[in-house]
């Protein structure tokens, strides 16, 4: 597999028809498995470390500062916006009808975060209702 990596300026970077694989099968992982089985049934899976507390969103298996396994936890914190960008054009550069927000959404007292579209007046700091369970998550601010 090789491409050209070389941008030109004002023009977006794209490799369209790269792959050499047809098909591919991704395995998410025992804590991953967890997460997307918490989307179905519309909760957001994270995990906390039994020593330092500290919790993850999505679910990872160990805590990056203890190497201790976490337990799988359901997040209840508030979910907000942590920081977000506004996408106005496609991969090819045509400009989209509605720009489309994508922000980064975090729960309150965890680590971690995970990507959302946006509905509404998108602002750093402003709480979110979760109106779909999936990656991205869809959400409104409140
Ligand atoms: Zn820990």
């Amino acid at each position: 597999m090789s491409w050209d990596k070389i941008g030109y300026e004002d023009k977006l970077l794209v490799w369209n028809e790269i792959m050499e694989a047809e098909e591919y099968v991704y395995t998410v992982g025992v804590a991953g498995e967890e997460f997307f089985k918490g989307l179905k049934e519309k909760r957001i899976v994270g995990s906390k470390c039994p020593k330092c507390g500290k919790v993850y969103v999505p679910a990872r298996l160990y805590c990056e500062d203890c190497f201790i396994k976490t337990e799988f936890i359901n997040i209840t914190s508030k979910p907000y916006i942590y920081t977000y960008t506004i996408i106005y054009a496609d991969e090819n550069g045509n400009k989209l009808e509605k720009p489309q927000v994508v922000a980064l959404v975090r729960f309150e007292n965890t680590n971690g975060g995970l990507l959302a579209f946006v509905e509404g007046e998108v602002e750093i700091g402003k709480e979110v209702e979760i109106l779909e369970y999936k990656i991205p998550l869809i959400v409104r601010v409140k």
